[in-house]
Formats: structure tokens, C-alpha cells, sequence
């Protein structure tokens, strides 16, 4: 007889595990217990689930590296004993903790599936329950060989089933509310779960899970658009401390070609400051010889961060500057794909 498969379970807050408050009527995180109460068709799933909250549930705008390495540490503590993992998380900032927790579990073998719901799992009409007991199922699911089907940081949510570094949060109402721009889904939801072997992550590890726990947070998004002020741009690139910048440029890779601009970015670069160009269009990738625009910020020393997604080039630049590398070797990072996040 087969044993069943352990499934852990990491409570971290969001709307899944929210009730109203009966005064205020305002959504507010409850206890753990009451998610499986409020789920008794988990009893259904012939798995051996055991699970571990937050000591207090956040809403996960509050979500900082602290608490991304707490999940890694809750991970790292039960890999052994543990066939897969399910990340209960709010949206907001799901798809920054699914990119950083990829980086940070180094030869991760085992799923890892983060989901969470629209509406709170108390409601009629919640997409909470069904996202769970999928998130369970694709935790739970063997290939042909015996071994886990996902072997990756995953995103569940409706019908999809996206690799975490890939994906981002498009929709604030939609129940499909996230998306994958630059690469394929890993399965489709729908009477099965239909999983697209072929895009699945299949590298050969290098080693037992290694958890990376550093993340230095001197890091910041330089967003531009026309109009951008000169002094503005330069306050920002000289804030005390700042260590990478995830320039977010238009369309494949071009931003403004007045000197000024790429005079600061030099000035920026020769500082010692990584910076990493992405598109700002949900869809594509920088191609920095398409155009002289682009061709100048890649001169003047801005590598290119392909096709990554905002919440994967941030959270990477953070990870790979909190391993205190060398500078040239956190810019040859940057562009090598680390864990399927990037198509170079
Ligand atoms: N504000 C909530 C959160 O991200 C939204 C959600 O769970 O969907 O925690």
C-alpha cells in the first residue's frame, strides 16, 4: 500500500483566512483553525496534513524578507519529512514572496504551491476552497516515476497554475487574478489538472535544499515616463546606502536619450550601483540593440534583465546583493537564469 502523501500546510494571513469584523465590517485575519473548519472537504483528501500559521496573520501588503524567511525556515525545518508545501498568502504581494522564495530555496526538489483567494473562505461564493484543495492536490501530484510532478515555487490560483517567478497579480476583482506574460502555464485548471510537463522546471539540483536567507533590501525601482524631472531621478539613484536599481524603461528596453539622463545613470553605474533594465509593458523582453536609446543605457553600463517580471528583478537583485558577491558576478547572475525566471 502506497503511504500518504504528507502535505504541509504555512498559514501566513491574506484574504483566504479573513472574517468580518462584526463592528468595524472591515476584513481582518483569524485563527488558522477556522480555515479548516470552514473546509471540511479537505477530510476528503486521503493525505496526512499538518500545518503551521503565522504567529499573527498578516494582509500581505505588510509582507517583508523577515517573513519570507520564516516560510523558507518552516520549509527548511520539515523538507525531509514533508512531500509538498502549500503557502496560503494574500495576493498583493504573492508573486514578490513566490519570485523570492525560488531564489532562496537553493535545489528545491519539492513543491512548493503559494495560493490564496479573492474572497474569504467564509463566503458563499469563495474561490478560497477550491483554490486550497487544487493547491493540496498539485502538492500531493507524482509524475510517472514516483516523483513530485512540480518541483518548483508555483503560483495556484482559478484555473492556472503558474511558476512563481513568472507570475504577477494583473487583477484585483477577476478570480483568475493572476498572470504569467513571458512564459506558459504549468497546468490548466479545469474538470482535471492538466499539467504541461514541458514547462515544468527540470534541472538537475546540485545539492540537498540550500536556504538562502539573506536579502539586502538596498534596492529600488526607478520607474520612468515622460516628463520625469532631472533632479527628481537624481535624488533618488543617490539615496544613502542603495546598492541596485531596477530601472523599469519603455517598451524593448529605451528610456529618455537626453544626456542628462544617461549622464546620471553612468554617474549611478560607476558608483558601484547595479542597474537592471526592465520592460514596463506586461508582455515582452528588453532588447537593448534594438533601438539607440536602449543601445546608449546599455553603453553606459545597464545590464538587461531579458524578460523579468518587476517582483522577480527585485527580489533577485535583493538575493544575489545579500550573498555579498562581488559586483561582476552579481551583474553575470542577473543575467543568467538561476531557477527557470528569466528566457535569455
Ligand atoms: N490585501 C489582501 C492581501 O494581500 C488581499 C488578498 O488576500 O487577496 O493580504
Amino acid at each position: 500500500m502506497k503511504a500518504r502523501k504528507k502535505i504541509l500546510i504555512i498559514y501566513t494571513g491574506g484574504t483566504i483566512g479573513m472574517i468580518e469584523n462584526p463592528e468595524s465590517h472591515a476584513l481582518e485575519p483569524f485563527d488558522f483553525d477556522h480555515l479548516i473548519d470552514n473546509v471540511p472537504k479537505i477530510r476528503m483528501l486521503d493525505y496526512e496534513i499538518s500545518n503551521f500559521q503565522f504567529s499573527k496573520p498578516i494582509d500581505s501588503s505588510a509582507m517583508n524578507p523577515s517573513h519570507w524567511a520564516e516560510i523558507a525556515a518552516v520549509i527548511e525545518k520539515n523538507y525531509d519529512n514533508i512531500d509538498g508545501f502549500v503557502v496560503l498568502h494574500g495576493t498583493d504581494t504573492m508573486a514578490y514572496t513566490a519570485s523570492a522564495l525560488s531564489f532562496m530555496l537553493e535545489n528545491l526538489d519539492k513543491p512548493v504551491i503559494v495560493t490564496g483567494s479573492q474572497l474569504p473562505i467564509g463566503e458563499v461564493r469563495t474561490d478560497g476552497e477550491e483554490n486550497l484543495i487544487t493547491a493540496l492536490q498539485i502538492a500531493a501530484a507524482e509524475d510517472e516515476n514516483g516523483r513530485p510532478m512540480v518541483r518548483e515555487v508555483a503560483i495556484l490560483f482559478e484555473n492556472y497554475l503558474w511558476r512563481g517567478n513568472r507570475s504577477t497579480k494583473y487583477s484585483a476583482d477577476n478570480f483568475n487574478a493572476f498572470k504569467s506574460n513571458n512564459y506558459p502555464e504549468l497546468a490548466r485548471i479545469g474538470l482535471d489538472i492538466n499539467f504541461k510537463k514541458q514547462y515544468l522546471l527540470r534541472t538537475e539540483k546540485k545539492g540537498s535544499l540550500n536556504v538562502k536567507y539573506d536579502m539586502d533590501t538596498n534596492v529600488l525601482f526607478l520607474n520612468i515616463f515622460p516628463g520625469i524631472r532631472k533632479d527628481l531621478v537624481s535624488y533618488i539613484l543617490n539615496a544613502p546606502g542603495i546598492k541596485g536599481v531596477v530601472l523599469k524603461s519603455f517598451g524593448a528596453g529605451n528610456a529618455p536619450n537626453e544626456s542628462w539622463f544617461l549622464d546620471t545613470i553612468r554617474d549611478t553605474i560607476n558608483r558601484g550601483i547595479i542597474v537592471v533594465n526592465i520592460t514596463q509593458c506586461t508582455n515582452g523582453c528588453v532588447m537593448p540593440m534594438r533601438y539607440m536609446t536602449g543601445k546608449e543605457l546599455s553603453d553606459a553600463g545597464c545590464i538587461s534583465g531579458y524578460d523579468l517580471t518587476s517582483e522577480a528583478a527585485i527580489t533577485k537583485l535583493m538575493h544575489l546583493l545579500g550573498q555579498g558577491l562581488p559586483t561582476e558576478e552579481v551583474k553575470r547572475l542577473m543575467t543568467t537564469s538561476l531557477c527557470g525566471e528569466m528566457t535569455i
